[in-house]
């Protein structure tokens, strides 16, 4: 029976809850608003379903070979504007749709959570387009997933590693019809903390959440490695690198437990293909086309399947790169990030009554140098002095 002594060991995938056969785990929200099962003793036959299920307590134990690895640029600019990398995830997603499958992955929901939903039309895609940095609820997003699968049509599932191994957990063996996709992930924030960030923005733009008509975590409208994180409301817009939120986000301060010690990430990916960013990109071709600071995916290969979707692709700009020296330029793919002390100084702050722009601020101390270079990189990098210092830690 699933018992989460150390938060550390559970990602929150959902898994366990699909496979009791009575129904006797249903999960509950901690005090820094993430997920974690809890078991209905009284409901509870003792079958050990759940600890078989779960990739944290039983990780996959085959050594994971050295995947495929492909710089990919969506050859339509629009698309490409819309994803946080080069598209890649709407190119796979529109060739299942129109093979009658549908596509399940993270889209933002009426009240600005995020979520898993499954969609049937490619101009429904918009909504699962672009990273939300947000832990997003799997909800029955599986046991849809199994439905379909048993219906006879194709399913791709998008979400991030562990919540892709859940998935393959729940379904069991590999299924002919099941493309599983895994974005690279440096790990999630809590949706708490996400929602009274949002409130503290309505509060001071005395607006609504009603107003806010779009939210962009990874706007490129000013060039993808400068990314800015955006809301549109009815009375306007606010685009900055600097949102607290993402700061916080950036220097780690509240993600989920498990993602400091992502066992995912120890044991290999679950999925067919992963999908990242092509950071480090300039040391790696002298194509152009990658090189115009539109976005660029990393794709990662790893099985058959990966291979025949990839393959499927039509209309982009694809180039062969070594994985290896990709993942030396983005770390966060198969390294945890490191739990501090500045955690727990800021949900400590946070239970005291802060605000998250106040806990951020005072949970991670910026040196004196670092405030200079705050202070002085918007005018270099307008007078084009360019890597003068180091931008905002790369998701
Ligand atoms: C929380 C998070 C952390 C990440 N960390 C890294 C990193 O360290 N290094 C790196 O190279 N890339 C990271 N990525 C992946 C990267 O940001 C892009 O999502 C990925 O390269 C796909 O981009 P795209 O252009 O192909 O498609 P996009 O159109 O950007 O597609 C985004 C896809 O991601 C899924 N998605 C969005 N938000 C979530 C979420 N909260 N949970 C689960 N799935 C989600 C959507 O369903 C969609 O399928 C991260 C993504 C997320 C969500
Ligand atoms: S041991 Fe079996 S019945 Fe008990 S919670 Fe786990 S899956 Fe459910
Ligand atoms: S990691 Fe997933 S399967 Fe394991 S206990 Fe947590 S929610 Fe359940
Ligand atoms: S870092 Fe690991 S545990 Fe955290 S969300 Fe990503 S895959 Fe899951």
């Amino acid at each position: 029976m699933i018992d989460i002594v150390d938060k550390k060991c559970c990602s929150g995938c959902g898994a366990c809850v699909e496979v009791c056969p009575t129904r006797a785990i249903a999960m509950g929200v901690d005090g820094e608003g993430f997920r974690y099962p809890a078991v209905d003793v009284s409901a509870c036959i003792s079958c050990g379903k759940c600890e078989k299920s779960c990739p944290f307590i039983s990780p996959k134990s085959c050594a994971e070979q050295l995947p495929d690895g492909l710089l990919l640029a969506d050859d339509d600019d629009c698309r490409r504007a819309a994803a946080s990398s080069g598209g890649a995830f709407a190119l796979l997603a529109s060739d299942v749709i129109a093979a009658g499958g549908i596509v399940f992955g993270a889209a933002l929901d009426g009240d600005w959570g995020v979520r898993h939903i499954g969609v049937e039309r490619v101009a429904d895609l918009s909504r699962l387009k672009g990273s939300k940095y947000v832990e997003s609820s799997p909800g029955d997003s599986y046991a849809r997933v199994v439905e379909v699968l048993a219906a006879g049509r194709r399913v791709m599932f998008v979400g991030t590693p562990c919540q892709v191994a859940g998935l393959r957990r729940v379904v069991g063996k590999p299924h002919p019809l099941l493309l599983l996709v895994d974005v690279a992930c440096h790990g999630v924030p809590s949706s708490m903390v996400w929602k009274q960030s949002l409130k503290e923005f309505c509060d001071k733009e005395n607006i609504s959440p009603n107003d806010i008509t779009a939210i962009d975590f990874r706007d490129k409208v000013k060039g993808w490695k400068n990314y800015h994180f955006t809301i549109t409301h009815t009375h306007g817009s606010y685009s900055t690198r600097e949102f607290p939120y993402i700061m916080g986000f950036a220097h780690d301060l509240y993600l989920r437990p498990s993602c400091h010690a992502c066992r995912i990430k120890e044991s290999g990916s679950y999925a067919d293909v992963t999908l990242a960013d092509a950071w480090g990109i300039e040391q790696m071709t002298s194509n152009a086309r990658f090189l115009d600071d539109r976005g660029v995916s990393f794709v990662m290969v790893h099985t058959d399947k990966g291979r025949e979707a990839v393959a499927g692709i039509g209309a982009a700009t694809i180039e062969r790169v070594d994985a290896a020296k990709m993942l030396q330029h983005n770390r966060s793919i198969v390294t945890s990030a490191p739990y501090t002390t500045e955690r727990e100084r800021f949900f400590a702050l946070l239970a005291q009554g802060g605000s998250v722009a106040y806990c951020v601020a005072k949970a991670h101390r910026i040196s004196p140098k670092q405030r200079l270079e705050r202070l002085l990189t918007p005018l270099l990098l307008r007078l084009g002095i360019k890597g003068f210092t180091k931008k905002l830690k790369r998701k």
